[in-house]
């Protein structure tokens, strides 16, 4: 009987494979993805969908579309629970399960929505990435009938890259000009190096969007915000961009994980626990050095998954991955303003976004043209 390669999720770490999934079929393997939505959305791009810089149509791969075309089935759906056991992949709101042999992991990461209390129409996430759409419209629906609040929650590249694209969006639409405030915890960008700090200070400051250390954000609802010191703070529109975890899938199913709840893999990306399950991207610890939860490291580890996969349901030898040296960071600040960082350069203006412009078309083009 013909073997089975199940992948859950098409995402950063999966484009090598489904790129080449008619090499799996013309082996006689069967392939099926399980997806929640039909495209799978490029988070580098996000912010900039947000700011209006990209369509939806610019960011995104219609995985459906290829999964299909390439002769492989493609579920509409959120796998929910693995049975390493019995080898099947049990999906959400369903008693399907779909049966594997060899499991591939690409789920991603959420933000935690733990210090969201109730009603949250007007609370937007960071990710999943197709929130920043609807996001965008609910700023615009708002900012066009007087000055809002605008709150990003968080400290990180996604809250300033929100933050800088929430004001392009409304300068560019020509709406009111809403107070974006940055709740940046006790130090902003703490953790980051100093330069791209005082860079970002100075670029944020510029466009009058405030950057607020009074201390971390304990809970947030419809319209309030209140701080671990008990301040309550008024916000119409609220982003928490507080940082990701990997998926709940692999904890929720026993697989043996890492400290941050991800599919705990060793250097052939594959399980600590079961040999026929792998995994990339944010979703995955890497036992053998922990990885930042960038998507740099998920497109790094393509080759080697794509490889593994093959070698997996072939019975060969896999292929270890090493995750390289330094990457490059560039930061989009909104209003064609960006900032460049690797080793010890760092500078900050239109070429720097110019850079990750012309970076992050060519990347997706590549996936999108197959
Ligand atoms: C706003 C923002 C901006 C960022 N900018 C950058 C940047 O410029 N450069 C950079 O290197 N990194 C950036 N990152 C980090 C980057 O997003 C992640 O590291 C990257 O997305 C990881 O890729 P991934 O494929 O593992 O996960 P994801 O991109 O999250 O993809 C996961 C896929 O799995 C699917 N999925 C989720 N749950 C399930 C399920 N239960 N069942 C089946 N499928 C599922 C999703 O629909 C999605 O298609 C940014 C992050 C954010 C939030």
């Amino acid at each position: 009987m013909k073997k089975n390669l199940v992948l859950i999720g098409g995402g950063h770490a999966h484009m090598v494979t489904l790129a080449n999934l008619h090499a799996f079929i013309e082996k006689g393997f069967g392939v099926t993805v399980i997806q929640p939505s039909e495209y799978h959305y490029y988070s580098g791009m996000g912010p900039g969908m947000l700011g209006g810089t990209y369509k939806p149509d610019d960011i995104r791969f219609a995985t459906r579309r290829l999964v299909e075309a390439k002769g492989g089935r493609f579920v509409l759906g959120r796998a929910y629970r693995v049975d390493p056991g019995k080898q099947l992949v049990h999906l959400e709101g369903t008693n399907n399960a779909i049966p594997y042999d060899i499991l591939s992991c690409n789920a991603g990461s959420f933000v935690p929505r733990g210090m969201i209390q109730g009603e949250n129409r007007n609370i937007f996430t960071a990710k999943p990435i197709e929130e920043l759409l609807v996001a965008q419209e609910r700023i615009l629906e708002l900012a066009v009938a007087g000055r809002i609040t605008v709150a990003v929650i968080g400290s990180g590249p996604s809250s300033i890259e929100i933050s800088g694209n929430v004001h392009q969006l409304c300068r560019e639409r020509k709406v009111v000009m809403p107070r974006i405030q940055l709740y940046g915890g006790r130090r902003f960008l703490s953790g980051r190096p100093e330069r791209v700090r005082r860079l970002a200070r100075t670029i944020l400051e510029h466009k009058g969007i405030e950057i607020l250390e009074t201390g971390y954000v304990r809970q947030i609802e419809s319209g309030r915000i209140i701080l671990e010191n008990g301040q309550e703070c008024q916000a119409d529109i609220i982003f928490p961009a507080v940082g990701v975890k990997p998926s709940p899938i692999f904890a929720r199913s026993g697989l043996p994980t890492g400290p941050d709840g991800g599919l705990r893999v060793n250097e052939y990306l594959q399980s600590v626990g079961y040999t026929n399950i792998f995994g990339g991207g944010d979703c995955i610890y890497f036992e053998a050095e922990p990885l930042d939860k960038v998507g740099v490291y998920a497109v790094r580890q393509n080759p080697v998954l794509y490889k593994n996969l093959m070698a997996g349901l072939e019975d060969r030898p896999l292929e270890k991955f090493q995750p390289g040296g330094t990457y490059l960071l560039i930061y989009n600040l909104g209003d064609g303003d960006g900032i460049l960082s690797k080793w010890s350069i760092t500078f900050a203006g239109k070429f720097a976004f110019r850079i990750k412009d012309r970076i992050d078309r060519r990347f997706i083009r590549t996936f999108q043209e197959i």
